[in-house]
């Protein structure tokens, strides 16, 4: 948690912590001048208030009625919009700025033994786009815990990830980066995939994502400082994307 205090966050908000991978942004929610704030139902969709006094004596872990349908769940699931939005933007300034500064730091880095920094950036870009999808999605989605259950690592895997954004109603990604972007990508995880489970010697599994490689199974997975910087250029646009589409 050594850099937290170093982010800057819009208004509200508070980086409250990461623990292990994932990120915790607190973005608080303003009441009006009586001291009441608002909740939407995310099944009926009506707004009530609530007093935020008593509200925040009430245990986290605190399940919601709607006074309307009667629907009840995690408090957390009753955001309205406008706090949704909050939390949204939140979430993808701070992935901006982590990103930009994870990037920067490989590229600061790139006079050292190249391949090695490659390899920590394609594990750093996979790393960040994946708390940021998160984090994104899970603030778009009242159900995103549902929509996600049994997927595994679902916001590790670029193809897996889009499909759950339109099947939750989101813009589809691929055709946001178009298709020369998004294989690039496709070719930067599974190098990343590599790298990480079997020590950088290309395999099948590789080359099904890969299809144009020139590589063969069983050789040693080169990298270029080119390729780096355009799978960097890539992660960004990624990342906006993601960004525009859950925001
Ligand atoms: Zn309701």
């Amino acid at each position: 948690m050594r850099d937290t205090r170093n982010f800057r966050m819009p208004n509200g908000a508070e980086l409250v912590g990461r623990p292990g991978k994932s990120v915790r942004i607190q973005v608080s929610v303003p009441s009006d001048g009586d001291g009441f704030f608002g909740r939407q139902c995310p099944d009926c969709s009506l707004i009530f208030r609530m007093d935020m006094q008593q509200y925040k004596a009430l245990p986290d872990d605190l399940t919601l009625w709607c006074v309307y349908c009667g629907y009840h769940a995690e408090h957390s699931n009753f955001l309205t919009q406008q706090q949704r939005k909050r939390l949204i933007q939140a979430a993808g300034n701070y992935g901006m700025q982590k990103i930009s500064r994870r990037l920067g730091k490989a590229l600061l880095r790139e006079q050292g033994v190249f391949t090695r920094n490659w390899v920590d950036t394609v594990e750093n870009v996979v790393g960040v786009v994946e708390a940021l999808a998160s984090s994104l999605f899970h603030a778009a989605v009242p159900d995103a815990g549902t929509l996600v259950r049994g997927k595994g690592a679902i916001f590790q895997r670029l193809d897996p990830m889009a499909d759950l954004l339109v099947d939750a109603g989101f813009p589809d990604l691929r055709p946001v980066l178009g298709q020369e972007r998004w294989q690039r990508l496709l070719t930067t995880w599974a190098a990343r995939h590599v790298f990480t489970h079997n020590d950088g010697i290309v395999d099948d599994k590789y080359l099904a994502k890969v299809p144009n490689s020139s590589v063969r199974a069983g050789q040693r997975l080169v990298l270029t400082e080119g390729v780096c910087r355009q799978a960097i250029e890539d992660t960004k646009a990624l990342c906006e994307a993601l960004v525009d589409a859950l925001g």
